[in-house]
């Protein structure tokens, strides 16, 4: 089917006042307000399972052999669970454990990175994209003091929502609204899958909250998953491993740092230096001004030696002047941050573009100089459209797409 067809106006950010007109995720997947027996089996936390096994008369420590066969084995299917009996395979098909997608396509880019297209079993087609990192690319997470390691690092971007409400006018995301979410389940799914299609001698270093969709848009799902990915007996990838970046949406930004204590990485997309212009190309920006984005900034509880990312995407005669460049330095001062430059990558429904190299050199030297640490942001992967903002929405049968409820 059409996106076109799919789309509607209603499930994207109100033009004129930013309000989110849509519910945040509510359907087969989600998890808030069920009981662990009715949580999707891999969005289950550990606790989850203990008290699920009790209820079915097994011992609790099957809890730990099962979450192990998920998220570290990476094995769905109960059947290939050998160290449990028959009959409990049994159940735990009869319970409703397996993969709650599958890959449907990889794209390969000349550069190396790699676009997974995962099919979901509740209706949403979504990506997520491996990248092979270098110091060159400028993206906030490679850590200098691990440049002996003999590994080579991956970044994988995942995607939280299959559209996006948030509407920025630069993003192909954004263009036909949100269908829906994506329960903590298909989050992790997506880190498990690209486990698959890493190369030898690479390691899957960073995550980054990054692909289609607003992480804190659906506040829970992006918590319990950030809490499913960093138990050692499954994925084991601590908080300071994974960004979260975020449209800015003030309240999210605060309870992630109240409950991760500031150690999830935060990148916030700023993209304007002033009301007028972010409220243009955001319109989030009308809910949550930059006054006030900048205030949760601030109160952020930021680890020492840690710094929050500006993501500031560079367009043509909107936002790409030296004077802008003077603003943008003047707002982040007292800030601790390091800013990743983004040329606009284009997108088919915009006439928007990307300022002329030499442009984004001297923007980048002005922030420079003004002593603002700053890169700019390679592109990687436009060649398979797995660059920033580039992550559009695949076709999918309408039928199998889980609508969201109505707004509760
Ligand atoms: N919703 C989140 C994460 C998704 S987008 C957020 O807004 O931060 C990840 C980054 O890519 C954001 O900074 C986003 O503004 C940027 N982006 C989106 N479209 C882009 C495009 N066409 N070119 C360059 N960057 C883009």
């Amino acid at each position: 089917m059409d996106q076109q067809q799919t789309s509607s106006e209603s499930n994207k950010v109100d033009g004129s006042t930013g309000e989110l007109l849509v519910p945040s995720v509510a359907d087969a997947t989600v998890t808030r307000g069920k009981s662990p027996e009715e949580i999707h089996p891999l969005a289950r936390t550990l606790e989850e399972w203990v008290e699920v096994f009790r209820g079915m008369g097994e011992k609790p420590f099957r809890a730990k052999q099962v979450y192990r066969w998920l998220h570290q084995d990476r094995v769905f299917d109960p059947d290939q669970m050998t160290n449990l009996s028959k009959a409990l395979r049994e159940k735990l098909k009869k319970a409703g454990v397996a993969a709650p997608g599958q890959v449907a396509n990889v794209h390969e880019s000349a550069d190396g990175t790699r676009k997974i297209l995962i099919d979901f079993v509740h209706g949403a087609k979504i990506e997520c994209v491996m990248i092979p990192m270098s110091p060159d690319i400028g993206v906030d997470d490679y850590d200098e003091e691990e440049e002996d390691s003999p590994k080579k690092r991956v970044t994988l971007c995942i995607s939280t929502q299959f559209g996006c409400a948030m509407g920025c006018v630069f993003c192909a995301s954004g263009q036909s609204g949100l269908f829906r979410g994506l329960g903590a389940a298909e989050v992790v799914f997506q880190v498990l899958v690209a486990r698959d299609y890493l190369r030898p001698g690479e390691e899957l270093k960073n995550l980054v909250f990054m692909g289609m969709g607003e992480p804190l848009h659906h506040y829970e799902e992006t918590e319990r998953s950030l809490r499913l990915i960093a138990r050692p007996e499954g994925i084991g990838m601590s908080p300071r491993r994974v960004t979260v970046s975020t449209v800015g949406l003030v309240p999210g930004i605060r309870r992630l740092g109240r409950d991760f204590d500031g150690k999830v990485g935060l990148a916030v997309s700023l993209h304007a230096t002033n009301d007028a212009v972010r409220s243009e190309i955001m319109p989030m920006n009308k809910r949550y001004p930059i006054a006030e984005l900048m205030k949760v900034l601030h109160e952020y509880p930021l680890p020492p030696r840690k710094r929050l990312t500006i993501e500031y995407t560079l367009i043509k005669g909107k936002n790409d002047s030296l004077e802008d460049a003077d603003a943008l330095a003047r707002l982040l001062r007292s800030l601790r941050v390091k800013v990743n430059l983004i040329p606009m990558n284009p997108i088919e429904k915009s006439n928007l573009e990307a300022p002329e190299p030499k442009q984004v050199l001297a923007f980048r030297e002005r922030l420079a100089a003004a002593g603002i640490s700053c890169f700019v942001r390679m592109r990687k992967g436009d060649d398979v459209s797995a660059a920033c903002g580039q992550l559009a929405l695949q076709s999918i049968d309408p039928q199998r797409l889980t609508r969201r409820s109505p707004r509760s």
